[in-house]
């Protein structure tokens, strides 16, 4: 007997919850291609995706993942040779550095282990020192879906333009996108990377890169970009067959279009209340439990916290038994720890993550965390008793 059966609900940071109407969009048989209907909903993301990102520049839709995406990303601003500045606060930022060195980039490493945001101070330090202007661009994740934590982006913004410093500021928001306030264009980010399965509710398998004008006069100083990674085509296509450099992922638009609706009816300001509220009672119900035993949260500073994903520690052992028993009794599943391997990481053991992007809200928070309360008191892992009802009065208070 298991009281898990019943809707599943997959809590990890990505594929994210698909909403039933998203699910009800694909439910179609295959279309031609040259559909009007299927060109005209092309078009028609194109803005609301900019919507989304708060930004009037380009936008290169790509039929890849987030790995895919930083390396399209690279490859339309950079030549091999050339210097990237990376400050890592997780295991992405590590990630998107290996792909730049795969395809021939020098990658200068800020290490900023995983419980820190970038400090502004470090990069410029390094933009200082970089006298001949090696560095073509500094990679910089929003929200490392591995620590949670969130960096500061108009910051970096401030420092690159303070040292007067040509590199572009590109930004992986491929957890945060849809979830976390972004301001693509106020806060200065000349390339953005997202994905389809986060915040955008949609299946994996779309990547997007989003750019302004300066990095699009980067782009023509390129020697070469090959004709699938160039964003040239896909963001200006003269023929709609060139958004995608072939065919179109078509099903994966039509639920992409349907959950930018979603987006559209609630607004974005609402979107990223809603995560922050939710993101809030979480963080209540952790820091209540963790009064008694072991369980923190991996960000001590709530400034500096993903309303996305959150990486929290339970002690040795008791992270996997714990997820084991949501999983099995309760029909909650919470993501694996990313990086619990580093043995200087004091949330190392035990350590894993919740995800609470796109499709959530609050009676899914508060199963998720009454479930959690009824797993540390079936195993009896030390916790305080009342997480939830910290939670739900955290939800009731006005905000
Ligand atoms: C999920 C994620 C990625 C990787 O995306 P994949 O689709 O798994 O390749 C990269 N960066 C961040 C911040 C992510 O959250």
């Amino acid at each position: 007997m298991s009281l898990a059966n019943g809707r599943p609900h997959i809590a990890i940071p990505g594929p994210s919850v698909m909403p039933d109407r998203v699910l009800q969009a694909m439910h179609r048989p295959a279309p031609d291609i040259y559909d009007p209907g299927l060109v005209q909903i092309m078009s028609s993301i194109v803005p609301d995706l900019k919507y989304v990102a708060q930004t009037d520049g380009y936008v290169a839709m790509y039929i890849a993942n987030g790995h895919g995406i930083w390396e399209a990303s690279l490859q339309n601003v950079t030549d091999p040779g050339d210097t990237v500045l990376v400050p890592a606060t997780g295991r992405f930022g590590h990630g998107w550095a290996e792909t730049a060195r795969s395809i021939g980039l020098t990658v200068d490493v800020i290490e900023h282990g995983r419980q820190s945001p970038i400090d502004p101070e470090r990069v410029r330090a390094a933009l200082r020192a970089d006298t001949d202007h090696k560095i073509k661009a500094v990679l910089a994740v929003h929200v490392d879906t591995s620590s949670s934590v969130r960096s500061d982006i108009a910051a970096l913004r401030k420092v690159i333009d303070a040292e007067a410093h040509p590199a572009l500021l590109m930004v992986d928001c491929i957890a945060s996108l849809g979830c976390d306030r972004f301001e693509m264009d106020a806060w200065g980010a000349d390339v953005m990377l997202a994905a389809s399965q986060k915040g955008l509710m949609t299946p994996p398998g779309m990547g997007f890169v989003f750019f302004n004008e300066r990095a699009k006069a980067r782009r023509a100083e390129v020697k070469s970009v090959s004709f699938y990674w160039d964003w040239s085509n896909r963001a200006e296509p003269e023929m709609f067959y060139m958004y995608f450099a072939g065919t179109a992922p078509t099903h994966l638009l039509y639920a992409l279009r349907e959950a930018l609706t979603m987006i559209r009816e609630e607004g974005i300001e609402a979107v990223w209340e809603r995560h922050a509220r939710l993101a809030q009672m979480l963080w209540t119900a952790v820091e209540h439990w963790g009064q008694d035993g072991a369980f923190r949260l991996n960000i001590a500073d709530p400034a500096h916290r993903s309303h996305a994903v959150t990486a929290a520690g339970l002690g040795k052992g008791q992270g996997d038994r714990l997820r084991a028993w949501l999983t099995e009794q309760a029909g909650v599943t919470l993501g694996i720890g990313l990086g619990a391997e580093d043995a200087d990481d004091p949330t190392a053991s035990g350590y894993f993550r919740f995800g609470h992007m796109g499709h959530v809200n609050a009676h899914m928070m508060l199963g998720v965390l009454g479930a959690v309360e009824a797993g540390l008191t079936a195993l009896e892992i030390p916790h305080r008793a009342g997480g939830v009802t910290a939670a739900a009065q955290a939800m009731a208070a006005k905000p």
